[in-house]
């Protein structure tokens, strides 16, 4: 792939928030974006970086109207030394073309993926922050651009990638949060698109999402959409339980998303010696082992917070008390192993980091 990139003026550049607190969380981005189109005809065309702007868009583009569209969520750490990685890129690559396929849309080689990446970090660096916790946020995208209301897939496409500079996920500390069990809402139905990173499973998502903020807790807990039983995940994140040396998550099922995250942790596990099983989980195996103790940690993981560790989940309006809303010992060796690969502090044995040679 031949990038073209066009050269900003040296004053068109943005100052950066040097202090990492005020970043926060995708509230400011970068300089530049990469865009590619696709058509039938030319298949992948026209890779460009670019000043970031407007996209210029029809009105009638399907990806308005129907939500053809789908996304990643990745990182890009500076380490202690000074060095860039990516984590495990290929996995989002991979995952990009699985929510493609789920949508009619085009493949993109996995390497023109992590490419475009690359290439938008090299020009980009002085955005990556060199704190601890504090990263370089990547949005990858693909929207549906043709402009006929019909109900079909698109021909055309735009691919995109957006990079925004985000500080430390847990601006006050390691905290556990609080879980809404919803036996109302749905997120996603077998046979729907919620194994797909795509924008219609976060829309369908928003108003549980109010209701547990109502209810005072940060994000909510999925249920099986048939039963109202088995646990899927939480908000934007998998989730884990620690009956004190096993970790359970629930198994993929064809509603939750594969974290890579999730995926990372089942590969850690053998190596801190803990059990892994990936099965069907209920909710009154867990409200049941939280209440006798045999639930001895319960956390959330992604790529946005790495760890979150929950202290409460409340379901049919009864609190159940996690470990005494503390962190637990396990969260916090996992967290700090992944912290510490991320940030250059521990050996990578894994090979999950792909350095950024400038
Ligand atoms: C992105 C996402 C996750 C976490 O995936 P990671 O690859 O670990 O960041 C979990 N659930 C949903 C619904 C997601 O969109």
């Amino acid at each position: 792939m031949k990038i073209s990139v066009q050269k900003l003026p040296e004053g068109a550049l943005k100052p950066i928030e040097s202090d990492p607190k005020k970043l926060g969380f995708c509230k400011y981005f970068t300089d530049r974006m990469f865009t590619m189109q696709y058509s039938e005809a030319d298949n992948w065309h026209n890779p460009e970086i670019k000043a970031l702007g407007p996209l210029n868009l029809e009105p009638s583009s399907i990806v308005l109207h129907y939500a053809q569209e789908i996304f990643e969520g990745m990182k890009a750490f500076r380490t202690s030394k000074g060095e860039v990685n990516l984590f495990r890129p290929e996995m989002n690559a991979r995952r990009f073309n699985r929510s493609a396929a789920r949508l009619c849309m085009p493949s993109l080689p996995e390497h023109d993926f992590i490419d475009s990446i690359e290439a938008m970090i090299k020009l980009e660096e002085r955005w990556i922050p060199s704190s601890r916790g504090a990263a370089l946020y990547i949005r990858p995208f693909m929207i549906a651009t043709d402009t006929i209301l019909g109900v079909r897939a698109s021909s055309n496409y735009m691919y995109c990638v957006i990079l925004s500079p985000v500080g430390p996920y847990y601006q006050e500390g390691f905290n556990p949060v609080s879980l809404y069990v919803t036996d109302e809402f749905s997120r996603a139905a077998f046979g729907g698109m919620g194994e797909a990173k795509t924008g219609g499973n976060y829309a369908a998502s928003l108003l549980a999402g109010r209701v547990a903020r109502e209810k005072g807790c940060a994000q909510v807990l999925w249920l099986d959409p048939v039963h109202r039983r088995y646990i899927e995940e939480v908000g934007a994140m998998n989730i884990f339980f620690v009956f004190e040396d096993r970790l359970v998550t629930p198994k993929l099922n064809g509603s939750i998303l594969a974290g890579v995250t999730r995926d990372t942790i089942l590969m850690l596990a053998p190596h801190l010696n803990l059990k892994a099983e990936e099965r069907e989980i209920s909710i009154e195996e867990v409200v049941g082992g939280i209440t006798t103790g045999a639930i001895t940690e319960v956390f959330g993981c992604g790529t946005a917070a790495s760890i979150s560790p929950v202290g409460n989940l409340k379901y049919k309006d009864k609190d159940y008390i996690v470990n005494n809303r503390k962190v637990g010992k396990i969260s916090q060796t996992i967290y700090d192993f992944l912290l510490g690969v991320q940030y250059g502090e521990k050996e990578d044995i894994f090979k999950w980091n792909k350095k950024i040679e400038f």
